[in-house]
């Protein structure tokens, strides 16, 4: 039985993962190296509970509930032992995973399962660095997390049916909606949404039109609820690009990213989460790292 999550990376996915999974009704440990992600990540999802209650989307008791659930850790060697399903939301560097999966194979039970939050990389590979390939598997959970309805589950080449139907049952208890399918590069939706975001950088270097223009066109004309703008600032271009140079090595040159995009990210224009994207935000409409 699943009753103990662990949550590796207390970023902006690793946050929303938490907090649903405590809505939920799991125990959850947020582990992160850096302690002021974690002090983020702390703030940030007390934020969405004071929302949660305001707009009537939780009770004060299930809030209560859900806090009392959560757990901040700065070292995964403690956290994992306890854990009967940890899941990994670190930066998208196949090098970092690979440090992380050969933590959790040191110190979780035998009888823990592992899952990957990445957007485009193979859980076969992340699963190697592990050692328990039956147990592995992709959990793509959207951005923001407690908003969206769907969370993309990736099986492996060695992954068990039972690990799939097990994650599959966690993810509908977080509330969620799922799909299940097998391994390939970007999955479903990381192939959709970076080629239409890559598209776009490209629209925006060739002088097309302003991102206003090209959002409102995208918006009102092909009925998407967000612009590419609007959607990579919230993302983050460094994980967007992260994301493209994944793809471009794996399926060709449709992926090769965006010179201008490229640009973005050097000028340190990453996205909601440090003020400026694409669009310069107020203060209050930062998302903090
Ligand atoms: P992020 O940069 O916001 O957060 C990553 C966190 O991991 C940081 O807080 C960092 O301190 C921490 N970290 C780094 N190394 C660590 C380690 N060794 N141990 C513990 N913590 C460590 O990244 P993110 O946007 O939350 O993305 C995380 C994963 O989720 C990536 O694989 C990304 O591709 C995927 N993803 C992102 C989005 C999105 O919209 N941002 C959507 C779906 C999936």
């Amino acid at each position: 039985m699943i009753s103990n999550i662990v949550v590796v990376g207390s970023g902006v996915m690793g946050r929303g993962i938490a907090y649903v999974g405590a809505i939920g009704g799991y125990s959850v440990t947020i582990v992160d190296i850096h302690e002021a992600a974690l002090e983020n990540a702390k703030r940030e999802i007390d934020a969405i509970f004071e929302k949660g209650l305001v707009r009537g989307k939780i009770s004060a008791e299930q809030a209560e509930q859900a806090r009392r659930h959560l757990n901040y850790e700065s070292d995964l060697s403690i956290a994992a032992k306890n854990a009967d399903l940890i899941i990994e939301a670190v930066p998208e560097k196949l090098a970092i995973k690979q440090q992380v999966f050969e933590m959790m194979e040191e110190y979780a039970p035998t009888h823990c399962y592992f899952a990957t939050n990445t957007s485009t990389m193979s859980p076969t590979e992340i699963a190697s660095f592990g050692k328990r390939p039956d147990k592995t598997i992709a959990m793509h959970f959207f951005n923001p997390v407690h908003k969206m309805p769907l969370v993309e589950i990736v099986r492996g080449l060695e992954t068990s049916e039972e690990t799939a139907e097990k994650v599959r049952q966690v993810a509908v208890e977080m509330g969620k909606e799922t799909v299940v399918i097998h391994e390939f590069p970007g999955f479903v939706t990381s192939r959709i949404s970076a080629l239409v975001g890559n598209e776009a950088f490209y629209m925006l270097q060739e002088g097309l039109g302003t991102p206003e223009e090209i959002d409102k066109a995208i918006k009102l004309g092909l009925n998407y609820p967000m612009g590419p703008f609007e959607l990579v600032d919230l993302v983050g271009l460094d994980t967007r690009l992260n994301n493209l140079n994944y793809l471009h090595a794996k399926l060709g040159e449709k992926y090769r990213p965006a010179p201008l995009l490229e640009q973005y990210v050097k000028a340190g224009r990453l996205g909601r989460k440090c003020g400026k994207g694409v669009y310069d935000y107020l203060a209050e409409e930062v998302v903090p790292k």
